[in-house]
């Protein structure tokens, strides 16, 4: 006889880890961001917020320029990420059929926008395996690396932490996973991903990382509950 899971609730961060969305998303945020007078490579944005929210990203960028970024700095980036990921967005590779394999309940917590996450999710063909649970940072006070959005996730799907397993592949969410309780995959499967990224993982509080979402399954069946 098999032992039974120690998870009832696998949570998956999107950008990265569900659509392989961010070395597309930081050449749009580069080019914007210079575009509007904070010169930065696509390389720079990647390092300094993967795994964060645009409206974070951007009061960063306010507070080193000394001004606040003109109204149609939001609406822009929002448009051209749009178009670029109507055009190129796709799945990570084998996320649908690990999702078919999973026999968990799953749930999606992502610092995108509740808009972004649906469609990034309806471009990609995934929407059906998560709606409507589908949690957004703008839905709790701070985002990712602080806990609350894993933890409003998992309070809206009735889960205790310690019952969670994240997958993650930011710092910013392994680190928030592990703030609230619970235990952590790092993902470094996405096409933004480099060498050392699953070092940094980790470090910052994974239990394991893989880059074939294939594992995940059998992973999640063997994985240790996290300790607090
Ligand atoms: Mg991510």
């Amino acid at each position: 006889m098999s032992t039974p899971s120690p998870y009832d609730l696998v949570i998956f961060d999107c950008d990265g880890v569900l659509v392989d969305s961010e070395a597309l998303a930081c050449v749009v945020h580069a080019d914007v961001l210079t575009q509007y007078g904070y010169a930065i490579t696509a390389e720079q944005v990647h390092a300094r917020f993967l795994g964060r929210s645009a409206r974070e990203a951007r009061a960063e960028v306010e507070a080193e320029l000394g001004r606040v970024l003109p109204d149609t700095y939001t609406a822009q980036l929002r448009a051209t990420i749009d178009q670029v990921f109507g055009e190129r967005l796709r799945p990570i590779p084998h996320i649908a059929d690990t999702l078919d394999r999973l026999s968990h309940r799953v749930c999606v917590a992502s610092s995108g926008t509740p808009t972004r996450i649906r469609s990034s999710l309806g471009t990609t063909g995934l929407i059906g395996y998560f709606d409507p649970h589908m949690f957004s940072a703008l839905q709790v006070e701070r985002g990712k690396p602080a806990p609350d959005l894993f933890l409003f996730a998992a309070a809206q799907m009735a889960s205790a932490p310690a019952r969670c397993i994240v997958v993650e592949d930011s710092i910013p969410g392994v680190t928030a996973a592990r703030a609230a309780g619970m235990t952590v995959v790092g993902f470094t499967g996405g096409s933004h991903c480099r060498p050392g990224d699953a070092a940094r993982l980790l470090e910052a509080g994974a239990f394991t990382t893989i880059d074939d979402m294939r594992r995940l399954p059998n992973l999640i069946a063997d994985a240790p509950i996290a300790m607090k």
